[in-house]
């Protein structure tokens, strides 16, 4: 039996890109309700009371409590599990308000046979209780189906907020593959590193990452010299950087080392420079503001970066988002960073650090920094504001007004508001597809190892497999589309394909309009002569797509043309 280990990063910075987990913060910063979990004893809950008049009384429902379904169970690798992986173990049940999650046992049994054991100990960004069991199961020589059962509160200690003992287990069926049918490029999987001047490169045998990385040497050492430079701050040891096939929230994460996203079919649509220099700046900058809180962190690595998922004006995205009245105010999102709408917490928070360096300087804005802590306040909102009174003379209600009144005399560029709703609404409609159809990589419901002991104790697998069903592969080729148009400034095509996508995610995956049909057509007919489908784009009757073969990952172009209701290969 292998007893719940927690994996203990103090800050983990999640990109993106990034996302910072302050344990300090998380555990009340979102109220247990959020967690939307469809369970049976959730939709009683929901059901409108009757109007007339009823003689005999229905008996009470309970009231919505801890709870386990099927969905809140996940494995990894994720989606294939091959004989010989060690398969981990995440469970993130419903937990009511009055339950205190670290008394909650949790049970993993397989086949019957319990493999692990613990509490719910761990929080997601959005603070919500979960338990992961890293490389609990060992699946060697278990080729075939197997029952994994989870069960909450075995010995029923949990009285309060359990009312209903009988939804306190949930199982999943876990197909163990016969590893002969492992794909070409995942054959032997292992870890590759190369030295930078900066940085210790990993990336794993077969990938992306792996194929590119003389090239990736400069681009790393690029992004760590802009970061230096930004922060005035040079690194003091080499940073360790996994470029992993697969996304991860919004692109990686940084605590001690970063963990970033680097693949071919890249549908959450990073620059791979920017999400370095981002992460790189979560590094860099522990150096001198070790206990920095999450809302400057994040800020502060979007200002280094010169924008979050692109260059940007910072100044303009704000000025947008006042206009369209989106903007969130202060002292709440400094309270709750995460669980606010992810594009608008990080250009907010980007664009009120860069006003407070181009208005007041870097060097106050670094002692600032560097001293505002948790300690500070009661709240991390009251700590800022404490700190600003400090270091500026000004409390954070006041620099807030004086931000935003420089932001409305500003005039917005024909453009602005637009890009800005086109943004948002392509990171919406990806995290939608993420929780329908890669749910292992939404922000929320991802497992974030420390990449150290993945390398040392896991299967590389952990880090890079990912689902590539024909389902999969089209929304993300499209989601890539639509990312595309949106940084060429074609927002209209981008809103196009973003409502075809759309189309799709509310008809459980059902391919309706003409245009996602095509998108799946094109895949269908390249996938069953043996390519990886990794860009479609797609005008009218022509199509240019680039694929790799499924033993390789070299890239290939190949044209299409639609004849007669058929999309044909054009020889090139
Ligand atoms: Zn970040």
């Amino acid at each position: 039996m292998i007893t719940l280990k927690r994996v203990a990063w103090i800050t983990i910075l999640l990109v993106a890109v990034g996302c910072s987990k302050e344990t300090a913060v998380l555990p009340t910063a979102v109220p247990e309700t959020a967690v939307v979990v469809p369970t049976a004893t959730a939709e009683i809950a929901t059901i409108p009371p009757e109007p007339t008049n009823i003689s005999t009384p229905e008996p009470t429902p309970f009231p919505p409590d801890l709870s386990l379904t099927a969905q809140d169970i996940f494995a990894f690798p994720n989606p294939e599990i091959y004989a010989g992986d060690l398969v981990t173990f995440q469970v993130m049940p419903f937990v009511s308000q009055t339950v205190v999650a670290d008394d909650v046992s949790v049970h993993v049994m397989v086949d019957g046979y319990d493999v692990a054991a613990g509490t719910l100990n761990e929080r997601n960004f959005s603070g919500d209780p979960r338990s992961v069991f890293a490389w609990a199961w060992d699946s060697s020589n278990h080729i075939g189906s197997h029952e994994v059962r989870v069960v909450l509160d075995r010995d029923d200690k949990i009285v309060v907020g359990d009312e209903d003992p009988t939804n306190n287990q949930a199982a999943i069926t876990l197909m163990v593959l016969d590893p002969k049918d492992i794909p070409a490029t995942e054959e032997n999987a292992t870890w590759v590193t190369a030295d930078t001047s900066c940085c210790v490169i990993h990336t794993v045998s077969g990938t992306a990452a792996y194929r590119d990385l003389p090239n990736l040497v400069k681009v790393v050492d690029d992004a760590a010299a802009q970061a230096a430079t930004r922060l005035n701050e040079q690194p003091q040891r080499k940073i360790d950087i996994y470029l992993i096939d697969r996304v991860i929230g919004q692109g990686g994460y940084a605590g001690s080392a970063i963990v970033a996203s680097y693949l071919d079919r890249q549908y959450s649509g990073n620059s791979v420079h920017e999400l370095l220099v981002h992460e790189i700046t979560h590094i860099i900058d522990q150096q001198f503001a070790p206990h920095r809180l999450v809302f400057l962190a994040e800020g502060v690595a979007v200002w280094a970066t010169g924008g979050h998922y692109k260059v940007e004006d910072l100044t303009e995205r704000n000025a947008a988002l006042l206009a369209l009245g989106q903007n969130v105010p202060l002292a709440e999102m400094i309270n709750n960073f995460y669980p606010v709408q992810h594009e608008i917490g990080y250009l907010q928070a980007g664009g009120f650090i860069e006003y407070l360096i181009d208005t007041y300087g870097w060097s106050t804005f670094r002692a600032f920094y560097s001293n505002t802590t948790l300690d500070d306040g009661a709240t991390p909102a009251e700590a800022v504001d404490r700190n600003l009174q400090t270091y500026y003379n000004k409390s954070l209600a006041q620099m807030e007004a004086e931000w935003q009144d420089a932001l409305r005399v500003l005039e917005l560029g024909e453009t602005a508001v637009l890009d800005l709703q086109t943004t948002i609404r392509f990171f919406d409609t990806m995290r939608h597809y993420q929780l329908l159809y890669d749910p292992t990589a939404h922000f929320l419901r991802a497992w974030i190892p420390q990449p150290k002991a993945v390398r040392t104790q896991g299967n590389p697998a952990d880090l890079t497999r990912h689902p590539t069903a024909e389902l999969n592969v089209t929304l993300e080729v499209m989601l890539e589309a639509a990312n595309t148009a949106w940084r060429n400034g074609d927002y209209q095509r981008a809103n196009v394909i973003l409502d075809s996508v759309e189309r799709v995610l509310d008809n459980n995956g059902t391919f309706i309009d003409p245009l996602a049909t095509n998108y799946l057509n094109i895949v269908r007919k390249v996938t069953a002569v043996g390519y990886k489908v990794q860009s479609v784009t797609l005008q009218g009757d022509e199509a240019q797509l680039v694929v790799t073969l499924a033993n390789k990952n070299g890239l290939l172009p190949i044209n299409m043309r639609l004849v007669n209701r058929d999309w044909i290969i054009l020889a090139n």
